[in-house]
């Protein structure tokens, strides 16, 4: 072959067409270096049937190659993901591409990756920009641009301290190998479900082909004792699995339990990892040296050499949806990455998603049940807690019941959880004299307190100032008081009411990292803490013996808003917390607060009723023809200037097709009317199943012109609407 079809990474454009000079192989999934104008930039070769409709250009017109990376080339399997990917989700290949190959897989080829660390001399001149950077760049270790943007300061600030001596340099080793776990190790003796389903799973990976399961087992069933069955099978034959967890700060259980079974940690990824260590592991995936990798969503789209089991824990955790870049959702990527693979997928939760069960009832994946809780351990007690005939005392949040559940649990040395799924102090700072709230400048959201840190933050844009100490309205002083509880709040009344008692604050102000996550988890095992006070951070995964009562302090929060999902994720997070409690051999005790104990939902919770609340919810949404019955998408249209938006929204709508089987609904001001400075419009699409979607939406937008500060985005599933 001489000539190459390549997707650039950076690039908007289509495929484009160059010439392979003599000497150089880049068959399809090469990894090379390429001309646009003046620049070079990274890209992909591509079989040349894939983009049937791209005119071929003539040879003597044709640029070559400059180079090809020493990486693998990508397989055919993953070349597919990344089209099915790009065309499902209305993307750019490029856009899947640059997950596939992030920055750093290539960074400093041919060349070591250097990082800095404090020598523990001060630079001889010192500046307040020096002495900021310095402390904050503390005892870690990154390149000069990590650490310049840690420290939130300039690569030159870096250099200079480099210089003078007080950083200095250790070649990383993108080689460093990874340890092989052991299979073979002496295996838990399993229960006759977890042995039943595990002989599935582990026949399914020796089969070598496609099989999605659906691995359905109530909290503490023991479904990672069963998963891992299926991982120690792919190791014996020196293959490659893929867990994906939903919260990569709160797999340090996991990797504890990994390690005691297999005797060394996984390999992970996720957003949060050096460049080096990003590049030595994504090496090791493409090389096939890293057996076993745990990581966050984006590690779906990582070059496995081998890959014979995908795993994606709490598989109905919402944060699989990836809301920005490419809008996809992991789970359903991982379903397609194991059918190109030619190997089992496994999706495993409490309280699966209602897509899951229905794909389950129409067949398509098989579903292994786990009834009962590892060890005989009883299902908790649930109960409701009816705020309005048994309210908190004014200007509290625990109502007398919640309060007397946890004098009790205190006398006996129990353990006990409230969860509050709302970050910080108040969700609202308003000014009693004129009213006032206090807004975001760049968002339709108010600013929340966080009282930890002395800052009001905005959860949407991430804009933070001082609290105000006067009305920025009226200029009152002293008037300004916070509205409704965050779990900072929550901690503080437990603190006035329990000065004994010793508590634990998880959010994510408080554990930002692994290495706090395992404090935490040390210190509820070692009977330290007898309160833990929680946002979702809490609900899933820990498994703590002693813990015996779970208090949700506002079972309605999730309820408002009338999203589709609302109740479907409020079941799911309250039996999530709830499976906390209980786990050993005392038995658990929840308590909901809640203004309508009478929501299906919460009957559903108290009754301990999941296959009526299904039931129901599935029903609902056959009738409505709502997901996964009938398909949605969502389309916003945002520019900085509200009239250019709401302008190409009208145009959108007006060009939308007409009796041609799907309906547009809007637009209307999106549920984020304002974010990050941009005002949003919203079209919604809705259509039956059987619907091609994303070729209407395609042809639509492309028939429609808009200017250059306007964004349209395409979100197909959507999750928040
Ligand atoms: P799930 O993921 O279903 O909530 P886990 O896998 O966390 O449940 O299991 C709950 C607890 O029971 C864990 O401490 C686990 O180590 C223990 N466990 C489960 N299965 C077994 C087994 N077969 N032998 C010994 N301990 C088990
Ligand atoms: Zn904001």
């Amino acid at each position: 072959m001489t000539r190459a079809r390549v997707i650039l990474l950076t690039s908007a454009l289509g495929p484009l067409d160059y010439r392979i000079p003599h000497g150089m192989e880049a068959g399809p999934g090469s990894v090379v270096e390429a001309p646009l104008g003046p620049r070079r930039m990274v890209g992909v070769v591509w079989d040349d049937d894939s983009f049937p409709s791209v005119e071929t250009v003539g040879d003597n017109r044709l640029r070559p190659l400059l180079d090809v990376f020493d990486v693998p080339a990508l397989s055919p399997a993953l070349r597919k993901l990344v089209l099915w990917t790009a065309d499902y989700y209305l993307a750019h290949p490029a856009a899947v591409l640059r997950m596939v190959l992030p920055h750093a897989a290539l960074s400093g080829e041919g060349r070591p990756i250097v990082e800095y660390r404090a020598t523990g001399d001060l630079p001889k001149r010192m500046t307040a920009q020096r002495e900021q950077a310095m402390a904050a760049i503390g005892e870690s270790l990154g390149t000069v641009r990590e650490l310049a943007e840690k420290a939130e300061v300039s690569d030159a600030v870096i250099r200079g301290l480099i210089k003078a001596g007080a950083l200095e340099g250790f070649e990383s080793s993108a080689d460093a190998a990874f340890p092989l776990p052991n299979p073979d190790a002496p295996e838990p003796q399993l229960s006759d479900a977890q042995a039943a389903a595990s002989r599935a799973l582990v026949q399914s990976v020796e089969a070598r082909a496609f099989a999605p399961f659906l691995l359905d087992g109530v909290t503490g069933s023991g479904k990672t004792e069963v998963y891992l069955e299926a991982v120690a099978e792919a190791l014996r034959s020196g293959r490659q699995s893929l867990i994906l967890m939903p919260e990569i700060a709160l797999t340090q259980p996991f990797l504890k339990r990994f390690a005691a079974r297999f005797g060394c940690a996984p390999a992970v990824w996720h957003s949060g990892m050096r460049s080096s260590e990003r590049r030595r592991t994504w090496r090791g995936i493409a090389s096939g040296e890293a057996k076993v990798v745990v990581g966050a969503r984006s590690a779906l789209f990582l070059p496995y050499a081998d890959l014979a089991l995908i795993v994606v824990d709490e598989a109905h955790e919402t944060s699989f949806k990836q809301e920005d870049g490419v809008h996809y959702h992991a789970r359903d990527v991982a379903v397609m990455r194991g059918l190109y693979e030619n190997c089992p997928v496994v999706l495993a939760s409490a309280t699966p998603a209602i897509e899951s069960i229905a794909q389950a009832e129409a067949g398509r994946y098989e579903t292994l049940t786990l009834p009962a809780r590892y060890g005989g351990a009883a299902m908790p007690d649930i109960a409701a807690i009816d705020l309005r005939e048994d309210p908190p005392e004014r200007g509290t949040w625990l109502a007398p019941k919640l309060v007397a559940a946890l004098t009790d649990r205190l006398e006996k040395g129990e353990q006990s959880l409230l969860f509050l799924n709302r970050r910080g102090f108040a969700p609202l700072t308003l000014c009693r004299t004129c009213g006032h709230r206090i807004q975001c400048p760049n968002c339709t959201a108010w600013m929340v307190e966080h009282r930890l840190v002395r800052r009001l933050a905005c959860h949407h844009c991430g804009h933070v100032m001082p609290p105000p100490r006067e009305c920025p309205e009226c200029k009152d002083e002293d008037s300004l008081v916070p509205c409704g509880p965050g779990v900072e709040r929550i901690a503080d009344e437990v603190a006035l009411r329990f000065p004994e008692a010793r508590t634990a604050l998880v959010t994510s102000d408080t554990i930002w990292s692994p290495t706090k996550a395992a404090e935490f988890v040390e210190q509820v095992e070692a009977g330290m803490v007898d309160i833990i006070i929680g946002t979702q951070l809490v609900t899933k995964g820990y498994h703590f013996p002693e813990l015996t009562l779970v208090g949700v302090i506002d079972a309605d929060i999730g309820l408002e808003g009338g999203d589709l999902r609302a109740a479907e994720r409020t079941f799911q997070q309250i039996q999530q917390v709830a499976g906390r409690a209980g786990r050993g051999t005392k038995p658990g005790e929840v308590l909901i607060q809640t203004r309508v104990p009478g929501a299906a939902v919460i009957e559903a919770l108290v009754a301990n009723d999941r296959d009526g609340f299904y039931a129901a919810e599935t029903q609902a949404r056959k009738h409505a023809n709502a997901p996964p019955f009938g398909r949605l998408a969502a389309i916003v249209v945002s520019s900085e200037d509200a009239q250019r938006a709401q302008r190409t929204a009208r145009d959108l709508s007006n060009a939308a097709p007409k009796d041609d089987g799907m309906a547009v609904y809007g637009p209307a001001p999106a549920p984020l009317a304002q974010l990050r400075g941009r005002h949003r419009h919203r079209l919604l699409v809705h259509a039956p199943r059987s619907f091609a979607l994303q070729d209407a939406i395609r042809a639509w937008l492309g028939s429609v012109e808009w200017g250059p500060k306007v964004r349209v985005t395409v979100d197909v599933d959507p999750y928040s609407f």
